[in-house]
């Protein structure tokens, strides 16, 4: 793989972590988080024709993997980006990354997100020290009001994907995975920005060439999986309920990476999300977020293409809301 590659945006080309990246960020996230467990459910097994092995991110201290990243990042930046702060914009788990990795070094954190966000990681974000601010009705103005900031206050604007240091710092969570499981056949990773996906796609290029890739998103938010099938990004209407994937347009530098190494881009429906999450209540015994159930909902809605295999579902994140949750207790 090369290390530079062209791509059309403000910030220039942008370097693919190295397995050198990778091991380095996994020493950083290290000091911070204890390893994730991975789990075989027997009942879950019962439900699928794969035998499958569950990555619990959702237990991470801010209920999803992107603190790894989070932490990773903030241990790329230098002192003087470090002493005037970073921005962020999310609908949730990114911001609660950053918020956790920024208190952890004592670095002012804005974190922008859509007016009325999930009442539950808006606290969050709070609890852990960052500034909360409430603009715009969807991610992509949030985005361009933290841009706004940014420039104004001279602060290290942290994008969703389009980070090679949260790559590295993601792609820990595969490293695991592939000490944890060394003989898996594949991996299911659900797709917003693409971080998750493309940092399998390296660490699996890397380390288990033999492992497939899988990654899954939303029929109403196809973003991603548009413009990996286009091979160059395109935006698409995103009317998904499920947060963790809900963007509008692909992301130069994860799409590169899926391009080059991704199996297969699957989809599943917000309604079959919500099975999954019900199927990881009851027989996971976890409370997943619609996000982190979607791979196993494609696993379910895709049993030919799994049949038979030994397969890791990547159960991303567990910050679901009050609604949410009376959802998926509601069966
Ligand atoms: C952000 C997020 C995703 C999607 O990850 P990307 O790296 O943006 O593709 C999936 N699940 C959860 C819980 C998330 O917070």
């Amino acid at each position: 793989m090369s290390a530079l590659i062209p791509q059309s945006s403000d910030f220039g080309p942008l370097p693919w972590p190295t397995m050198d990246d990778i091991r380095r960020a996994h020493h950083v996230v290290r000091a911070h988080l204890p390893r994730t467990p991975l789990i075989s459910h027997p009942t879950l097994d019962a439900g699928s024709c794969a035998q499958l092995f569950v990555k619990h991110e959702n237990v991470q201290p801010t209920g999803a993997f992107k603190v790894r990243g989070g932490l990773n990042l903030m241990a790329s930046l230098d002192e003087p980006t470090r002493s005037r702060g970073i921005v962020g914009y999310s609908t949730g788990n990114h911001a609660q990354s950053l918020a956790f990795a920024a208190a952890t070094v004592g670095v002012r954190c804005i974190i922008v997100m859509p007016t009325a966000p999930n009442p539950a990681k808006a606290r969050a974000v709070r609890a852990l020290g960052a500034e909360l601010v409430e603009h715009g009705a969807n991610f992509d103005e949030a985005r361009t009001h933290a841009e706004l900031l940014a420039a104004e206050q001279g602060l290290r604007l942290v994008s969703a994907a389009n980070e090679p240091a949260i790559l590295a710092g993601v792609a820990t969570a595969y490293v695991e995975v592939l000490e944890q499981a060394p003989d898996l056949d594949a991996v299911v990773v659900p797709v917003g920005g693409g971080s998750g996906a493309a940092a399998a796609c390296l660490v699996a290029a890397a380390l288990a060439p033999h492992v497939d890739v899988f990654a899954v998103q939303s029929d109403a938010a196809p973003a991603a999986h548009d413009s990996w099938r286009a091979r160059t990004c395109v935006e698409r209407a995103n009317t998904t309920r499920v947060e963790g994937l809900a963007t509008g347009a692909g992301f130069e530098l994860t799409q590169q990476i899926m391009r080059e190494r991704l199996t297969d881009f699957l989809l599943v429906t917000d309604a079959e999300i919500l099975e999954a999450q019900q199927a990881l209540l009851h027989d996971a015994h976890t409370l997943a977020e619609g996000a982190g159930a979607a791979a196993l909902a494609a696993v379910h809605q895709h049993g030919d293409v799994f049949a038979g295999r030994r397969v890791a579902v990547m159960c991303t994140g567990a910050n679901a809301s009050a609604d949410e949750i009376r959802r998926v207790a509601c069966v």
